[in-house]
């Protein structure tokens, strides 16, 4: 038995060139404040944290987390390392239980859940590569023979654009496209017709044999949301993803109930019983938790159990290897996000300049390897001119 010996969180902040920001690329709960500067601020993020979590015998697991990594970096290093270090890392379950309720009073949402996942996720990373298997088949084994992947990107702009960079994605024969609003509230009715314009020049690109997804990462309100959900009706939107902010629940259950059009949401929620009452109350059509917020692969794969017993499927937000052996390994994953490669703009990239080993989409789908163990991504040296690490 080897014990996990320590715990090592490095912040990346990313120095390099970055695509410039341009107005309303996507409502977000933001756009509510009074305009002080960079309205998309608080949309972006260059920085990332990785957290490795290192076994007695020298065999390193990888985890990471994208939110205020600076302040989750924190969290682990003076609060969570030290109940995890001394630990089987093959008694997961009650690790995750140790972090959870030692630090219940203040961690259980947000920064403290944060870090518990990129804690977990480490964990599972590590037990991969102690036992030789790739995570998904520690977690039920493959039940496809690939993973189909969406497109997300097409953020607002410029129609004909949006409309080019389909055309563009399209040749990589994916299935589905996800596009983001650039208008909300505060915009008016000619916001809404901005809004409308570009869903109907996306699908006029795209057709309807694909799907098509739209976001609104929490740029709207309920009243906004209830006007504009009857006109996109008609445009067949597999989802409308957040369309308001996460703690409005009650919001969310009264739009999915209108059967309009199904809701989506879930990235920002934190836990286990977090995401069940999203569930139970029947807040979303579509369960996108991101493991590397939700309390890691531990805390996911009991959210699957439920979300697949209550027959909402999960689909998690953001690419990236501990989404896809999730997806690999459950029935109820019937699909995966995928950011395609790119120059850094809002930050999501950043995984593909941080780590190597991430599969990349081909025709439509992406693979995970039978025999590579672990999560199978390496930190890479290979950009580190363009970041600063912070130990
Ligand atoms: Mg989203």
């Amino acid at each position: 038995m080897t014990k996990i010996k320590s715990v090592r969180t490095r912040v990346w902040t990313w120095k390099g060139p970055t695509v410039p920001p341009t107005g309303n690329f996507c409502t977000n709960a933001s756009d509510a404040l009074r305009i002080e500067g960079d309205a998309m601020a608080s949309f972006r993020f260059h920085q990332w944290l990785t957290c490795e979590v290192e076994a007695e015998d020298g065999t390193i697991g990888i985890g990471n987390a994208a939110l205020a990594p600076t302040v989750v970096k924190q969290a682990i290093d003076e609060w969570y390392a030290p109940l995890v270090i001394g630990e089987d890392p093959f008694d997961y379950a009650y690790i995750w239980e140790k972090m959870y309720r030692r630090s219940h009073a203040w961690g259980r949402k947000g920064i403290g859940m944060t870090a518990i996942s990129a804690v977990d996720i480490a964990i599972w990373d590590l037990m991969g590569k102690l036992v030789g298997k790739p995570v998904f088949k520690l977690l039920g084994g493959r039940t496809k023979d690939k993973i189909p992947v969406y497109y997300s990107k097409l953020y607002a702009g410029p129609i004909e654009s949006m409309q080019r960079e389909a055309e563009e994605a399209m040749k990589n024969g994916y299935k589905g496209y996800k596009s983001r609003f650039g208008f909300g509230p505060k915009d008016g009715m000619p916001g809404m017709r901005e809004n409308l314009k570009r869903v109907e020049a996306v699908r006029e690109v795209i057709g309807y044999d694909n799907d098509l997804m739209l976001e609104c990462y929490m740029g709207w309100n309920l009243d906004y949301a209830k006007r504009m959900l009857p006109k996109l009706e008609k445009y067949e939107p597999r989802w409308v993803e957040e369309p308001v902010i996460a703690d409005d629940v009650e919001g969310y259950a009264e739009l999915n109930a209108m059967g309009s059009v199904p809701i989506s949401g879930g990235e920002h929620e934190f836990s286990v019983i977090g995401c069940a009452e999203l569930i139970r109350r029947k807040a979303v059509s579509v369960l996108q938790y991101d493991t590397n917020r939700v309390g890691g692969i531990t805390a996911a794969q009991k959210i699957n159990a439920i979300a697949e017993a209550a027959q909402i499927p999960v689909i998690p937000h953001a690419g990236q290897a501990h989404n896809y052996h999730l997806t690999m390994s459950n029935v109820n994953c019937p699909i995966a996000e995928y950011f395609p490669v790119h120059d850094v703009e809002v930050g999501n990239e950043l995984f593909y300049y941080i780590f190597e080993g991430d599969p990349e989409a081909v025709d439509g789908f992406l693979q995970l390897d039978d025999d590579k163990p672990g999560l199978g991504i390496t930190i890479t040296d290979k950009h580190l001119s363009n970041f600063e690490i912070t130990e």
